[in-house]
């Protein structure tokens, strides 16, 4: 890919470990980074497309509906470049500044159906960047509808990715978790309190949606982004669920699946189970703080009981203070006082699919002063 300042830095630090078998020893830290991190290729791609259409259009008015990708330093940069992002207000997406013959960049994760419709018909020129795994998982859920089913989409409600996906759905419930699957799965098996499961799942069903008619055929969707072990568990929760009730033979007539689990989000949650095996004694998770991909990479470190520190950028660490802001995969952020330990340590580093190697690599310098900030208190 292009190097833009913002993107791979050749001389880095990463640079040089991906060069030393992917590990790095200055000052008693050892940094050993994942095998698969960092930018992915939907996000390269929506990027060079955002930074090509500046080019094209050098004197259009240059639009995005959401963040280009869940990274600070790309959307700052990009703000740089004169793109207004389309603001987001309590009744929804702000749209009135947009006007005809100007140019709207819709994100890697796409937009719903009603955006693009509302922005074609407004006359704006559309730079579409989904990525085409998004793409996929819309054609898949486009089966869904062909066969009268009701896309299960494994993701987040409030989640851009797949508020776009279950814009391409009629009927539609969203799961985001094992848990909630099950719920459905013993609904659908024994019945239960109907009042209690509209309420769960008030925000996450298409409207109209009757759990107790639109449960007889369903189709499996995910959020690109959501770990894949879960999404093919709950794939099969809903197969066997669909068995049980309608008979084997009959599966096909109740339920469909597609492989749509993108490649980069498996690598890097493959990459991470790798790492956090080899037992570093403490982990740096580094990506934007709202990234789906990035909170999954922590929740594995996490789930190994391994010191884990989210952050998204290197600011969020003070090296006179040896102190660290980071969030936990399914909390707040919190302040960790002391968090580099004296002494040699090994760290393992890696990045969230929208996350530019430049990033991690001023993580690691604040580390490195970290280290000798303490040595320096040492010595005093
Ligand atoms: S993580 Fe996968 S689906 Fe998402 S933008 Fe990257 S390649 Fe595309």
């Amino acid at each position: 890919m292009a190097n833009d300042g913002i993107s791979y830095s050749k001389t880095g630090l990463v640079a040089k470990m991906k060069e030393n078998g992917l590990s790095y020893v200055e000052d008693g830290i050892t940094f050993k980074l994942a095998d698969a991190y960092g930018f992915c290729w939907g996000v390269e791609r929506a990027v060079q497309m955002a930074y090509e259409a500046r080019k094209q259009f050098p004197e259009a008015k240059l639009w995005i509906t959401n963040e280009i990708i869940h990274n600070p330093t790309v959307n700052d940069r990009l703000s740089e470049m004169g793109v207004n992002f389309v603001e987001e207000t309590s009744d929804g997406k702000d749209f009135s500044g947009v006007k005809r013959g100007e140019v709207v960049i819709l994100p890697a994760f796409g937009a719903s159906v009603h955006e693009m419709k509302f922005l074609a018909d407004k006359g704006a020129n559309i730079v579409d960047t989904t990525c085409p795994w998004v793409s996929k998982v819309w054609n898949a859920v486009d089966t869904h509808k062909r066969k009268d089913f009701t896309s299960i989409i494994h993701g987040k409600y409030s989640h851009e990715e797949t508020v776009a996906t279950a814009s391409f759905a009629t009927t539609y419930l969203i799961v985001k978790d094992m848990r909630e699957a099950n719920y459905v799965r013993d609904y659908i098996l024994k019945g239960g309190d109907k009042a209690e499961f509209m309420e769960k799942f008030k925000n996450a069903m298409s409207q109209g949606f009757d759990p107790d008619e639109d449960l007889d055929g369903v189709g499996i969707a995910n959020q690109t982004t959501m770990l894949k072990g879960e999404t093919e568990a709950i794939g099969k929760l809903f197969q066997s669920t669909m068995m049980e009730k309608f008979g084997v033979e009959n599966v096909d007539q109740h339920f469909v699946v597609m492989d749509t689990i993108c490649d980069a989000t498996q690598e890097r949650q493959d990459a991470m189970y790798k790492l956090v095996d080899a037992k570093p004694d403490i982990m740096l998770v580094v990506g934007g703080l709202n990234s789906s991909n990035t909170q999954h990479l922590q929740e594995i470190s996490e789930d190994k009981a391994i010191p884990s520190y989210w952050v998204d950028t290197a600011d969020r660490l003070n090296a006179d203070t040896n102190s660290i802001s980071h969030k936990l995969a399914h909390g707040e952020l919190v302040t960790t006082d002391g968090w580099l330990p004296a002494g040699d340590v090994v760290i393992g580093i890696t990045s969230g699919a929208s996350t530019p190697d430049k990033v991690v690599e001023d993580v690691m310098d604040v580390v490195f002063a970290t280290k000798r900030a303490l040595e320096s208190a040492v010595s005093r």
